[in-house]
């Protein structure tokens, strides 16, 4: 009886699915208002906090992942191949450089436990998404952090000269979150250069899709010179399937093999795995994804400066404003009015993240901004 009533349900919302288009689906509405609920925020609340892309996962990758349902009582081993072979084949690489996580945070995990001890430790930028330096705490692997640049990007020739042979792992968020800044390949070519063989260089490139900026490279380019880099990327953010949970490792077959010994087994579902190929499958769906973000993104820069208000140049689906003061009480005014934005990073207590939605919940943001922060006390 259960299983009837969830594949009447399936159904239903797949019926739903395939006349709606990709940018409001009745699944994807129903799956913010989910999530609103577990976030103890009520359900129309307009979610700007943890970078999620707010269109969801495209139509074809939502009908893939409800066809998958045929397979849910079986271990995902044969379509993790499938999707690792499709991932290859994007990337223009052979399978055995490729190794799959539960979302690109699986990966940074794995890179801990393979390349950081504590007689081995982690350099990372300050901010930087946090995740390498937690998971390098409880294996007790020391984190040495390296202060932005005043242009709020990562100091490179500072993060290089704070490897030396001891070090195991150094990490480069490109484009970095929380500041949205980038490195530019040049300036990542003369780093890797740097970086003693025996550090891995692990790149986060989770936002890698958004960025237009010409000077950006990705890292995957580097790992036929310099096997001591290895590129993290995920489907959370423009394939806009963070709930689903897939990321995955780009690199040398040694370091692959390095950080598999730490995946957990089958941690790539069916679900995900029968949708990260019809993504990938999809060729629009890339550049209407960052389309529709990044035009949202440029309006909110420019609503921003009509306000008087000092933004960082970001090439992220996120934002930061300063708001000319502590963002927490900011943070709680905005949950208030039903908006829940970034979190605080102590070293930039002042910016408040904020990630890009729908053009109206930008409009709702840089509204109740203005009440919540009049201009007068802006930068
Ligand atoms: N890396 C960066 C830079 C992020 O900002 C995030 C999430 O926001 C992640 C990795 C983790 O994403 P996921 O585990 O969903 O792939």
């Amino acid at each position: 009886m259960p299983m009837t009533m969830t594949r009447r349900t399936l159904a239903g919302a797949l019926g739903a699915v395939a006349g709606a288009t990709l940018f409001d689906t009745p699944v994807a509405r129903a799956t913010l208002r989910i999530a609103a609920a577990r976030r103890g925020a009520p359900d129309d609340a307009i979610l700007l906090n943890s970078n999620e892309n707010p269109y969801g996962p495209s139509t074809k990758a939502l009908e893939a992942a409800t066809r998958a349902e045929g397979v849910a009582n079986r271990y995902p081993d044969s379509l993790e191949d499938d999707v690792r072979a499709a991932i290859a084949k994007h990337h223009g690489i052979t399978p055995d450089r490729i190794v799959l996580g539960c979302g690109s945070s699986e990966i940074l995990q794995m890179a801990d436990l393979a390349f950081t001890s504590p007689e081995r430790p982690a350099v990372v930028a300050e901010p930087t998404f946090e995740a390498v330096l937690t998971y390098a705490r409880a294996i007790q692997a020391p984190g040495v952090k390296v202060p932005l640049t005043a242009d709020f990007r990562h100091d490179l020739p500072k993060m290089a000269a704070a490897c030396d042979a001891k070090t195991g792992l150094v990490y480069v968020c490109n484009p970095n979150n929380p500041t949205g800044t980038i490195v530019t390949g040049e300036e990542l070519a003369a780093f890797v250069a740097k970086v003693p063989a025996t550090t891995t260089i692990l790149v986060d490139e989770a936002y890698h899709h958004f960025v237009e900026d010409p000077r950006y490279r990705t890292a995957c380019e580097l790992i036929e010179k310099h096997p001591n880099v290895v590129v993290a990327r995920t489907f959370s953010k423009i394939y806009g399937m963070a709930g689903l949970r897939l990321g995955y490792a780009v690199g040398s077959p040694d370091k692959i093999a390095a950080l598999a010994t730490f995946a957990s087994y089958s941690n790539a579902n069916a679900t995900v795995c029968a949708a990260a190929i019809a993504s990938l499958a999809e060729p629009d769906l890339v550049p209407r994804q960052r389309k529709a973000l990044n035009d949202a993104r440029r309006w909110l820069a420019a609503e921003m400066k009509k306000q008087g208000r000092r933004t960082i140049p970001s090439e992220t689906n996120f934002m930061m404003i300063d708001v000319g003061g502590d963002v927490s009480p900011i943070i709680a005014e905005f949950r208030k009015k039903k908006i829940l934005v970034g979190r605080k990073f102590p070293s930039l207590s002042n910016w408040l993240r904020i990630t890009i939605g729908k053009p109206s919940e930008m409009e709702a943001f840089a509204a109740a901004l203005k009440e919540i922060v009049p201009v007068k006390n802006a930068a």
